[in-house]
């Protein structure tokens, strides 16, 4: 027997194979964390987003979808690459008291 003595379905070929696995699925599974595998997706979904921008000389303010969506956007209209050929204004912010 070569699974760990948890495992539900006992038909890894490794040790390693079953930790594994186990270990993939308590991480998609615990929504309680914020882990559930929606957010998971969101986050590669940002991250390989982020990355074509990168690739293209594009260098957006952040890793968020929308900051990555804005940056292409602007280099888009502009035809260069944001970050990179250029970058918009910073807004004025309120100065802290
Ligand atoms: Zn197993």
């Amino acid at each position: 027997m070569t699974c760990s003595t948890g495992c539900k379905t006992q038909d890894h070929t490794s040790y390693a194979a079953c930790l594994s696995d186990k270990a993939v699925k308590t991480f998609l599974a615990s929504p309680s964390k914020g882990l559930d595998g929606s957010t998971q997706k969101r986050w590669d979904a940002e991250l390989s987003a982020y990355r074509n921008a990168r690739s293209e000389g594009i260098q957006p303010d952040g890793t968020t979808m929308r900051k990555v969506t804005e940056a292409v956007k602007a280099s888009d209209k502009t035809g260069m690459a944001y970050g990179r050929d250029f970058n918009v204004a910073t807004p004025m912010k309120a100065e802290a008291a």
